[in-house]
């Protein structure tokens, strides 16, 4: 099983991604953390990768096509892989096509956690924690037991990140927009794109995304 899992920030997509790396033994292969990985290594490609990152230049799409497929490489032919963050270009997605046939394998669905942006800017902004203890509260879903004191400790301060702004939300959708764009017409017209409710509750996200691969 091949996926690319896809969802704005806030949709709750690294929990899904998670969930099926411990309940399904698969492999999530986000690009950032591969880059870190293999300039780490001490082999050709990643001391290449380490060249160009150091020089500021951006990762060419064949060292990154190079580095996912050793990474497949190394995998047993029934591991399942999360592709995250990548393809980001039609370019890219056709190459992925050439690196999973090279290994045997096809990406099977794409799954894209849908969110109505005006609930998740509610969701985001609303969120706020115990300056003490860290406990999360909500403006609309969960407020303290009583206005201005924090139920486990009794603390009066609180703090909300300087993210969890309409402004920051609003721009990272627009951002997600704008990058999967060019990549979900060319899996649409595959027919390998399924739709899950992100703003649902996670265990019925889980429980979505699970029914999908089942039905692969
Ligand atoms: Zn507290």
């Amino acid at each position: 099983m091949n996926i690319i899992l896809l969802g704005p920030p806030g949709a709750g997509k690294g929990t899904q991604a998670q969930r099926l790396v411990e309940g399904h033994g698969m492999v999530q292969l986000s690009t950032g953390d591969m880059l870190r990985e293999t300039r780490k290594a001490d082999t050709p490609l990643g001391r290449q990768v380490a060249a160009v990152m150091d020089s500021g230049a951006l990762v060419s799409d064949e060292i990154v096509s190079a580095m996912i497929d050793e990474r497949l490489s190394g995998l047993a032919s029934d591991t399942g892989v999360i592709f995250d963050g990548y393809p980001r270009t039609e370019a890219q997605a056709r190459s992925l096509d050439e690196i999973l046939a090279g290994r045997g394998r096809k990406l099977d669905r794409v799954i894209e956690l849908e969110v109505d942006e005006d609930a998740l800017v509610t969701r985001i902004t609303g969120r706020y924690t115990c300056a003490s203890c860290g406990k999360g509260y909500h403006d609309a879903f969960e407020k303290p037991r009583q206005d201005g004191t924090c139920d486990r400790c009794g603390g009066h301060e609180f703090k909300r990140r300087p993210d969890d702004n309409e402004e920051t939300v609003r721009t990272r959708m627009a951002e997600y927009r704008a990058k999967t764009a060019p990549i979900l017409p060319l899996y649409e017209a595959r027919g390998i794109v399924r739709r899950v409710d992100g703003m649902a509750p996670i265990d019925t996200v889980t429980a979505s995304v699970e029914a999908i691969l089942a039905d692969v």
